[in-house]
């Protein structure tokens, strides 16, 4: 049986109303005490005016709405009440519940109770957190298709034609002498296979995608100092936020700012140059530098053209190697010193303006900005989740080799168990409690 928990779902803060959420077992019972509503009399799905009261002091005027499970978000019985907004008297309201026994939320535990009593599955359960987060309504529209559940139907769907697969090799094993069943030949496996690897790698790609229009792509500038970062950031911001000098080494604070590409949000990270050094202030500088290379989705590379390649260029060029990169070339107008052989180059000027446009459109091109489109979007929310699907890809395209090379009938049937279980884990019909911590705690408290 579960307990009865409390939160205040809106934001704490001078407003005109704030909402307080219970649920579990007793929250009518409850509630009830502290009000002069007669909630047990009330119908289910009903909203009522009336007084939070403690002893004989009113507290507040509030609305109460009244939600008996199992039509509720939880599961639960649940109510939330309406009082007015204002730190006092919220908490005040909360305080009094508290009092009655009921226990605060954890972050993300009504969510969790929804999951738990069969209400939503994981992929919704985060989208739920998604849609709490999301910024824009190209990211908007795509959180709210995972509510409605369109991923989870899909990895459903996949994993009953795994079952599908699985059922007909066991019966095949198992009454080989029966003439009727269907008989399961390579070929027809091979197909199916085909099948369920390109609906994984849809789900992939537009997991990926989706991302990308929730979140952003995070653009790490980095390059020795004077090379042009600032300027070239405030090109592509177009206004004055980073500080610009002649003097090496300026930009001591990571300059965020962000501005919009084909309806994407690109978050630029400015760095101070990542370079080694004795100056205690630079060297913070330079460790945030290393940080930002991390978060980063793309590194744009800044270099001078009127300089040959130094050492320290060399060291920038091997650590962004792996990482999806556009080498900008700038100070064109200054005479060409620099030799490069190098893939995905881009040439400015900052002084003239050159060549900003070519670094935009080279960003469009990569991510195919113009392309992503959100109808129709289904996507896993977390890296975790994805990594799984990517690992049930990987499993597949195994089995393919292992239909090459005649792999025993049973050895596919274990493959394509492993699959489905992966699958299962997803979806959260599989879970562990440690999954289910992880996911929780970083949802707000009160949802
Ligand atoms: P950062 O230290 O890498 O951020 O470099 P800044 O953006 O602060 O620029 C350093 C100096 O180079 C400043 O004096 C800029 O005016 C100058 N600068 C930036 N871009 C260009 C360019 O394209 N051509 C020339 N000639 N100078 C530039």
């Amino acid at each position: 049986m579960n307990d009865t928990i409390a939160a205040i779902s809106t934001t704490l803060g001078v407003a005109a109303i704030s909402i307080i959420r219970i649920s579990g077992n007793d929250a009518i019972e409850k509630v009830n005490n502290i009000t002069n509503i007669n909630l047990t009399k009330k119908k289910s799905h009903t909203i009522s005016y009336g007084y939070i009261k403690e002893g004989n002091e009113i507290i507040d005027e509030v609305l109460i709405s009244l939600m008996k499970a199992p039509k509720t978000f939880t599961t639960e019985d649940t109510i939330e009440i309406n009082c007015h907004g204002g730190i006092a008297t919220t908490e005040k309201v909360l305080e009094l519940l508290l009092n009655q026994g009921i226990r605060l939320a954890e972050p993300g535990e009504f969510t969790k109770r929804a999951f738990l009593n069969g209400r939503i599955d994981l992929t919704e359960s985060e989208a739920v957190n998604d849609l709490i987060n999301t910024k824009t309504d190209k990211a908007r529209k795509i959180v709210i298709n995972n509510l409605k559940g369109t991923t989870s139907n899909k990895i459903r769907t996949l994993r009953e034609k795994l079952v599908k697969i699985i059922n007909n090799i066991e019966v095949n094993i198992d009454y080989p002498e029966y003439q009727d069943i269907e008989e399961i030949t390579v070929d027809k496996i091979k197909k199916e296979i085909d099948n369920i690897e390109q609906d994984l790698e849809n789900i992939i790609t537009n997991s990926e995608n989706s991302k990308i229009i929730a979140n952003g792509i995070n653009v790490a500038i980095i390059g020795r100092p004077n090379v042009g970062k600032s300027s070239i950031l405030n090109k592509l911001i177009e206004e004055d936020k980073a500080i610009v000098t002649n003097i090496p080494g300026t930009t001591r604070d990571i300059v965020e700012a962000s501005f919009n590409l084909n309806g994407i949000t690109l978050n630029l990270i400015d760095t101070a140059g990542i370079r080694e050094t004795e100056d205690v202030v630079e060297r913070i500088g330079v460790q945030k530098s290393k940080e930002a290379l991390e978060k980063a989705d793309l590194v744009l590379l800044i270099l001078n053209n009127n300089e040959e390649l130094t050492e320290e260029d060399k060291e920038l060029l091997e650590i962004s190697k792996d990482k999806q990169r556009i080498i900008v070339v700038n100070k064109t107008d200054l005479d060409k010193k620099l030799d490069l052989n190098e893939e995905n180059i881009v040439y400015t000027n900052t002084i003239e303006e050159n060549g900003i446009e070519s670094l935009l459109n080279k960003i469009s091109e990569i991510y195919k900005l113009e392309q992503l489109e959100t109808n129709d979007f289904y996507y896993v929310s977390t890296l975790e989740q994805l990594n799984k699907i990517k690992q049930t890809r990987k499993n597949i395209k195994d089995i393919k080799e292992g239909l090459k090379e005649n792999i025993s009938i049973d050895m596919l049937e274990i493959d394509l168990r492993e699959i489905w279980q992966i699958l299962g884990e997803v979806i959260g019909e599989t879970y562990t409690e440690e999954l289910l911590d992880n996911l929780f705690k970083n949802f707000c408290v009160g949802k």
